[in-house]
């Protein structure tokens, strides 16, 4: 029989604190604090060891599409686990895997149909980045090695991912151990690093980014972008237009464009993907977090012909594309992510989620007349509230304040789970989220930013 159940919370929450090294977490502080230990999911619901149930405001980090413990979803992967749990892609194919690539290519942007499966976000952009430089070699060009990147952008932790990422804190450390990119500027209107207002401006970044382009022609592999909303750069909503520009660019400079839809991926945007918002189709792809509705590590890296193609020849003209990781197409988590796909149409769930996000645009001007929040920012059913600590001037509480943190610590007490990105208070719950739900979410979160605030 399984440890799990039989041991107390405190036992638990000696263990964590002595051998569990959590991420992105200041460890000294987490051993002072009594930490939460979650053992039950129920829809949009976490429950602890004392029966406590906290609203999972961000989704479990943006993975839950259906809610947890899903009865459908939990069959699937019960189903699959006692006819294989795993067998490798390396020398042999496997059903689960297969037939999720078919029902995948139904979905993605027209002509993505290629699916190159590894485990999570950062593996899926190292495969993109690989790939793009690749295929520039087998095109003769192996000159074409730099990526073009914005400033705000995240893709991941591994030495790829944050070589193309753009988030100071997470990734100066790293410098010396990251390969040099051209950064463009974040069209983050809020804080126009260009120095313009948003009823001023002329597309500055674009122009920006196009000389970028010019002043490099011949020597950039590809482009890399998080489609509509820069995530964890702080819920940064890019301006309508702006990912069909970027297209536009890619194409007359002949650059290959890679769009992260690992966080937007999967309806969060309202659609299946942030791309089609504004029918773009992408050269390479990246997919993970949604895929396989927050139950297992599952990734895809997407691509067409056009790249595809240039990989094919005989075996000795190295062509072969030389990456792969073990677990790749797990049949349990691709289980996961067919369920997960069929559960979509079954529900409705594109149709369904407009009205909730709707209802969440209009709870949200709420929040834009409280004192000291700058900027609300929604894309979909995904949304970030920048807490300023002057709202007139837009200067930013010190980061050592943690107003973030305190805000979720408030939410905390009354029975919410979110976390922030610095000074942004993030709202990123399961797309089933009901309305009900939704409401206690946006309430609380408007009273934990008022006690801490005002
Ligand atoms: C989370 C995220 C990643 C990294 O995914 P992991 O599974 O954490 O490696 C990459 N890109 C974007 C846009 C993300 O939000």
């Amino acid at each position: 029989m399984s440890e799990a159940g039989s041991i107390s919370t405190e036992q638990l929450r000696l263990w964590d604190k002595r051998h569990v090294w959590h991420p992105f977490t200041q460890m000294q502080e987490w051993e002072r604090d009594e930490q939460i230990i979650i053992v039950k999911g129920e829809g949009c619901w976490l429950i602890d060891t004392d029966g406590k149930r906290y609203l999972d405001g961000v989704a479990s980090m943006w993975t839950n599409v259906h809610g947890h413990c899903r009865r459908e979803l939990n069959d699937a992967l019960k189903e699959q686990v006692d006819r294989l749990e795993h067998s490798t892609l390396l020398g042999l194919a496997s059903e689960q895997s297969i037939i999720l690539a078919a029902r995948l290519a139904e979905i993605t942007p027209p002509g993505l149909d290629r699916f190159f499966y590894s485990d999570n976000g950062s593996t899926a952009m190292e495969v993109a980045v690989k790939m793009a430089y690749q295929y520039q070699v087998h095109k003769g060009r192996p000159e074409r090695s730099r990526f073009i990147t914005f400033r705000n952008a995240y893709h991941g932790d591994t030495l790829g991912a944050v070589s193309v990422g753009g988030i100071g804190i997470y990734h100066t450390t790293f410098r010396p151990l990251m390969f040099e990119t051209l950064q463009a500027p974040s069209p983050y209107c809020y804080r126009c690093e260009l120095g313009y207002k948003s009823d001023s401006c002329d597309w500055e970044c674009v122009k920006a980014l196009e000389e970028l382009m010019e002043q490099n022609v011949g020597q950039v592999a590809g482009l890399v972008i998080e489609p509509l909303v820069q995530g964890a750069g702080g819920m940064i909503v890019q301006p309508a237009g702006f990912l069909k520009c970027v297209r536009e660019l890619c194409d007359r400079y002949d650059i290959l464009m890679i769009a992260d839809e690992v966080a937007t991926g999967f309806g969060r945007t309202g659609e299946m993907f942030a791309c089609n918002h504004e029918s773009v189709i992408p050269d390479i792809m990246a997919i993970s977090k949604g895929i396989a509705a927050g139950y297992l590590p599952l990734a895809a890296t997407v691509t067409g012909e056009k790249v595809y193609s240039a990989f094919l020849g005989s075996y000795s003209e190295l062509k072969t594309f030389f990456h792969g990781h073990t677990f790749t197409g797990n049949p349990l988590a691709c289980a996961v992510a067919l369920k997960s796909l069929q559960l979509f149409k079954q529900d409705n769930l594109l149709a369904e989620l407009q009205p909730k996000i709707a209802r969440l645009k209009m709870r949200l001007d709420d929040f834009m007349s409280m004192p000291h929040v700058g900027d609300v920012r929604q894309c979909g059913l995904a949304a970030g509230v920048e807490l300023v600590e002057n709202k007139e001037t837009g200067s930013p509480y010190p980061w050592e304040d943690s107003v973030g943190i305190r805000v979720c610590l408030e939410a905390r007490k009354r029975g919410i789970f979110s976390r922030p990105l610095g000074n942004t208070i993030v709202i990123f719950p399961p797309l089933v989220i009901s309305n009900s739900e939704l409401d206690m979410l946006l309430d609380v979160l408007y009273e934990s930013i008022r006690v801490v605030t005002e």
